[in-house]
């Protein structure tokens, strides 16, 4: 199939190449389709959708330059960026995403020499995460859910009821979905920054993380729109924790969570405690430990083995997010 610009007069307005991978994209998206049915998947009806509905264009190549703080696209003309970090690397293309809030961003997609791997440390944690607390690690370390989302969510509960209250197809609701949409984005910058940070700390300072294999989405279900984005929020941080351990060099292994609470990590008797017991005290061996931290030990020992001699336990230190969202924090340095 091929769109012939004469045909369709709008169309010479768009690059010549970007029409081409919006093509490429289109049957590419259909061939993963067929290769579905034929494998017996039931697969929906193709439809038609408007020009509203392209969220990202692709330019490859000498398509589009970038001088300093504006970006020209062939055809488009100069567009003011915001750079958000220096390009290194050769550019090979960029995509062009629209946000549901309207703002466009750009992705710069370079290819770069193969970055050196970080020393290896050649040490082992094990992490539990839960609702209580983001995480809780066998180094002792206690971090706190974000507090930045409550802000956040607050204001998305403003804008979702003023939204609800405009009359459809007005300019005034308009506004109020864009800011709605803006808020939104929000959250999930910040969710992505707290998780980027976070997983960068243990990726770089540990060589083999032990993690809980989590089945996150079976737990809730029924929940808005901002309860989601941040329930996905430990999937998100297994998924950058794996890929940042990868090009250190290390690796993420994921257990089986059986077992992870109710046994206890000194002695590996089973005692069992209800949710809301949030410390562990084994009548076997008289340990007490915080109820995640003796979940944490029990994650590492499953991927290591329980050592001969009782593990040293150390005091548990809670740590804020905000401690890891600021830059030049001890977490973001310290080795060791
Ligand atoms: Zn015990």
């Amino acid at each position: 199939m091929e769109l012939k610009k004469t045909e369709k007069p709008e169309l010479k307005k768009v690059h010549s190449k970007v029409l081409q991978m919006v093509n490429y994209q289109l049957w590419s998206n259909i061939e993963a389709l067929s290769r579905l049915k034929q494998k017996g998947k039931k697969i929906g009806k193709l439809r038609f959708k408007g020009a509203g509905w392209f969220k990202t264009l692709n330019y490859n190549q000498s398509d589009f330059r970038i001088e300093g703080k504006k970006l020209i696209l062939s055809k488009v003309g100069e567009i003011p960026i915001k750079v958000h970090r220096p390009i290194k690397g050769t550019i090979k293309g960029i995509i062009i995403k629209r946000e549901k809030s309207g703002r466009l961003f750009a992705s710069v997609q370079v290819e770069n020499e193969p970055q050196p791997l970080l020393p290896s440390t050649g040490k082992a944690v094990g992490i539990d995460v839960g609702v209580k607390h983001f995480l809780t690690d066998t180094e002792g370390r206690q971090f706190e859910n974000p507090r930045f989302y409550e802000k956040t969510l607050e204001r998305i509960g403003i804008l979702q009821r003023k939204l609800s209250k405009k009359r459809k197809g007005s300019e005034n609701r308009e506004k109020a979905r864009v800011r709605l949409a803006c808020a939104y984005e929000r959250l999930v910058n910040q969710r992505n920054d707290f998780l980027h940070k976070l997983s960068r700390f243990y990726a770089s300072h540990y060589t083999i993380i032990l993690v809980e294999d989590l089945r996150i989405q079976n737990l809730v279900r029924n929940r808005n729109l901002a309860q989601k984005i941040l329930d996905a929020s430990w999937g998100k941080f297994f998924q950058l924790l794996s890929y940042k351990a990868e090009s250190a060099g290390g690796i993420v292994v994921k257990k089986n969570p059986g077992g992870t609470t109710q046994d206890c990590s000194n002695c590996g008797r089973k005692v069992p405690k209800t949710l809301g017991e949030r410390i562990h005290r084994c009548p076997y061996c008289g340990v007490e430990l915080d109820r995640d931290y003796n979940a944490s030990l029990n994650i590492l020992y499953a991927g290591l083995g329980r050592p001969e001699e009782p593990a040293e336990t150390r005091p548990l230190q809670v740590i804020p997010a905000s401690l890891i969202i600021e830059a030049g924090s001890p977490f973001a340095t310290a080795r060791g």
